[in-house]
């Protein structure tokens, strides 16, 4: 049988993300997702950090699934709005969570900011939770960045949410893309997300093949 970990998300992207990292660790890796999994009551995400909502989807898949499971909560952090919109990235211009009018308050809310500083970052927490003994959890908490700054207009068509205004420092295909023009294999290599699960395959890795 092959070993199966459970992310705690609908999102075909991060799924696919997951399983070709994982799988050049644990190389019959199975990596499922709400759809593959009877429907639970999935918690809200109301923590006021991304590692408290991540803990609760992560903590709350092991509990539905009893398998071992993967959450993640990320967002783009703004040095001149205090690290918002933070966790509030998703719905920055209301609960309707449309990517087009979060990226237009957000550069209306920039646009007096001299180009010094609309520096920003995207943080990306992930935990990985799994059963352990007579009814225990056990948990692993990772973080990734992408720093970079925000620009005055959006461009590029790729990616999601605020990539369109979003420049990262590191540029792996050269020029000053945003992460809505890089390739996604250049995203992957430098962004928050990628480098989280890379920081955590090597755990789940080590409890798959434990199992
Ligand atoms: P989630 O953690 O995937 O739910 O992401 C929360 C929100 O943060 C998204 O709706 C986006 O607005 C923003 N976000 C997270 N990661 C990225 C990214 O890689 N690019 C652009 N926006 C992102």
């Amino acid at each position: 049988m092959s070993a199966q970990v459970f992310l705690a998300s609908r999102n075909a992207k991060k799924l696919a993300e997951m399983q070709r990292i994982l799988a050049e660790q644990v190389p019959d890796v199975q990596v499922l997702g709400l759809d593959d999994v009877a429907p639970y009551d999935e918690p809200a995400e109301t923590e006021p950090t991304f590692e408290g909502n991540a803990r609760i989807k992560a903590l709350a898949a092991v509990e539905a699934t009893g398998l071992p499971s993967l959450a993640d909560d990320s967002g783009l952090c703004v040095d001149e709005l205090h690290g918002m919109p933070g966790v509030l990235s998703a719905r920055w211009a209301g609960t309707a969570k449309d990517d087009a009018a979060n990226n237009r308050l957000l550069l209306e809310q920039l646009a007096d900011v001299p180009d010094e500083r609309r520096g920003a970052h995207f943080t990306c927490a992930v935990v990985f939770a799994y059963p352990v003994g007579a009814g225990g959890v056990a948990e692993h908490l990772v973080h990734g960045e992408m720093p970079g700054r925000v620009i005055r207009e959006t461009r590029g068509d790729g990616g999601f949410g605020y990539d369109v205004v979003f420049v990262p420092s590191e540029q792996p295909g050269g020029g000053d893309l945003t992460s809505a023009e890089q390739r996604p294999e250049d995203k992957d290599a430098i962004s928050h997300r990628g480098r989280a699960i890379r920081a955590i395959a090597p755990v789940v890795a080590d409890v798959l093949t434990g199992l």
